[in-house]
């Protein structure tokens, strides 16, 4: 790791074999240079938008410590997705994983092949529920407002249910 590390949070959506490219995309995640994934939200089943008669979407948000810069985490998750084979021909069609820079380090970027914040994150609420269930706290540097204050714009509820995680399945043993 460099010295100076930056806190990000990246949201992945699958719904082409979910949990096995969920599983794969993670695991890159974890390759990335001057990278660590330090947490991880439970995983989400949420109704497919756009193209409605597609498979649903498995959706998490992970947290990440990072000493790249925007571009370069940009340019680390787009080359994940070129790994897994992401399929572009189809808009909004299936996708074996897409990853989506929501925040990083309370900055703001508008360039044309970045924008953060996410544009999606406040009105998708499969970008918003899980973020708020590992980051509450984190702040929106448009807003000004912690995340968890922000969900009343939210347009697009997609959530069908949040699925137990490894650990809730052993307790209900
Ligand atoms: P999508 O098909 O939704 O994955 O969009 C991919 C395009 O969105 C890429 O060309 C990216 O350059 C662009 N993009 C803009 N802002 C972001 C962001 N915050 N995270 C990921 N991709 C972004």
């Amino acid at each position: 790791m460099t010295d100076k590390t930056f806190g990000a949070y990246v949201a992945l959506g699958s719904n082409i074999e979910p949990d096995e490219n969920i599983r794969r995309g993670l695991a890159l995640l974890r390759e990335v240079r001057d990278t660590r994934l330090v947490a991880e939200s439970s995983r989400y089943r949420t109704a497919p938008w756009g193209i409605e008669t597609q498979p649903d979407f498995i959706n998490l948000v992970v947290a990440l410590s990072t000493g790249l810069t925007p571009l370069e985490l940009l340019e680390a998750t787009q080359e994940i997705e070129r790994r897994l084979a992401r399929r572009r021909d189809l808009k909004n069609g299936p996708r074996t994983i897409d990853l989506d820079i929501l925040l990083y380090d309370g900055q703001m970027l508008d360039e044309d092949d970045l924008k953060i914040p996410h544009p999606g994150l406040l009105i998708r609420d499969f970008m918003l529920v899980p973020l708020i269930e590992i980051a509450p706290e984190a702040m929106h540097p448009v807003r000004g407002l912690p995340v968890r204050a922000l969900t009343e714009e939210i347009r697009y509820r997609q959530i069908l249910e949040r699925l137990p995680s490894e650990d809730e399945h052993q307790g209900c043993g």
